[in-house]
């Protein structure tokens, strides 16, 4: 099945707002077996609009259309549609009357104007909406599906949960998919991509590379008539990357690196305490984004400012000799946090976050230091980035080798 999406709004053209509804879809498609062929945009433009509907609707089996269901004049993908079928508009009046027992819940008074979303053409099947008034449209004609769902983010991806996945899961009939995704740190994405190239052009299991925060992640999906077969092609394929990348794989599918951190201390008994300083607290945020991490996390202490440095007890000598952005400082830090926190391990993290360079390190410099009270090291980093993708890295860094000193 080859598939369209059609994202539909001029705001979306003006770059006014992002097509976030197209990228929520596309990475849906996958894992239903279904390839993804274009991704069009198209304004509130009925002749515009008719000629994109015709273009998908001669090339694709599957069209996946979001936006141009409100109750505005611009909104006008009914209407495009009933032009592309020669069907004609009525009201439903049962739609009609469930939009205003949903006003009158609201104590409002009806707008005129949302009775037109109770209009359907003969050969549209409506797909209830639970956030909102415009209900979607699924269409079946000359073996081709074309689906409408409203522009909001938060209604669409409910009812595309809710009603048109489940749809197109039993459309595609029998196969099973499924998928894992193996998450790594410390290569780019032109390595991973190299080191599992034999990989990337195989049917079944696919594998896929993408760039995130926490690193570069690998889905792994496959496809078979029984779910026990799609596991043994995904379990196989597992093994065969696990042996190229080895300790670059920190977990799967929904792990963190701060769950994976926080699972190994609580396993071991031991408890965490950070000191950081151009992250601006930003590693304590990430680290008690897991339930249940005042077990294991003494707390974090932010260093932004020479007097703050002192006061948490780091030598100025050492800083005028090293730089704040240094081993020797972040080792200090982790020293620190560890003392004055009371914790097993201490945590230290520097980095140049730019815009500019700090002492002479180029922006990207991450320095990360451990002290678990027997040993005290530090790993020097560098990732390209803004300011708040270095402030990310950096954190991840620490987390990453944090977990393989756990480990
Ligand atoms: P509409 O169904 O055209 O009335 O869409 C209403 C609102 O949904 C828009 O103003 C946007 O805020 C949002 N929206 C529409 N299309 C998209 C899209 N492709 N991605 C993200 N948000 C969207
Ligand atoms: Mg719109």
């Amino acid at each position: 099945m080859k598939a369209e999406i059609i994202s539909i709004g001029t705001e979306l053209l003006l770059g006014e707002i992002a097509d976030t509804n197209s990228a929520y879809l596309a990475s849906q498609l996958p894992s239903l077996g279904i390839d993804l062929h274009f991704i069009s945009t198209v304004g509130d433009n009925q002749q515009r609009l008719v000629g994109t509907l015709q273009q998908a609707w001669q090339r694709s089996d599957v069209i996946i259309a979001t936006g141009g269901l409100g109750p505005t004049q611009d909104d006008i993908t009914r209407e495009a549609i009933a032009e592309l079928f020669h069907e004609e508009i009525t009201i439903d009046p049962d739609l009609v009357k469930k939009f205003e027992d949903l006003f009158k819940h609201y104590k409002i008074d009806m707008p005129r104007s949302n009775i037109k979303q109770a209009g359907v053409i003969p050969s549209a099947q409506i797909i209830p909406n639970p956030r909102g008034t415009a209900p979607g449209w699924w269409i079946e004609r000359d073996n081709r599906i074309l689906i409408t769902m409203p522009g909001p983010p938060r209604e669409m991806q409910l009812m595309w949960a809710n009603e048109l996945l489940p749809k197109l899961q039993q459309r595609m009939g029998g196969t099973v998919i499924l998928s894992k995704t193996l998450k790594t740190f410390g290569l780019t994405e032109a390595r991973v991509d190299e080191s599992v190239s034999p990989f990337l052009s195989a049917a079944n299991p696919t594998l896929a590379t993408y760039a995130k925060v926490d690193g570069i992640h690998l889905r792994i999906t496959s496809k078979a008539q029984t779910t026990k077969e799609a596991q043994r092609l995904i379990a196989q394929r597992e093994v065969d990357i696990r042996a190229i990348l080895d300790d670059h794989i920190w977990g799967a599918d929904f792990d963190t690196l701060e769950s994976i951190v926080g699972a190994s201390l609580t396993a071991k008994g031991l408890t965490l305490a950070s000191m950081e300083s151009y992250t601006g607290g930003l590693l304590a945020n990430i680290i008690t984004n897991v339930a249940g991490s005042s077990s294991y996390f003494k707390g974090g202490l932010v260093a932004y400012s020479d007097e703050t440095r002192a006061g948490f007890g780091l030598d100025a000598q050492l800083i005028s000799r090293h730089g704040t952005i240094s081993a020797e400082i972040a080792e200090a830090m982790a020293t620190a946090a560890r003392e004055k926190l009371g914790a097993a391990i201490g945590l230290g993290l520097t980095a140049a976050t730019g815009p500019t360079e700090v002492e002479g390190k180029p922006i990207g410099t991450i320095f990360v230091g451990i002290d678990d009270g027997q040993r005290r090291q530090s790993f020097a980093r560098n990732y390209p980035g803004n300011r708040l993708q270095v402030k990310q890295r950096a954190v991840t860094s620490a987390l990453f080798e944090l977990r393989r000193i756990l480990l």
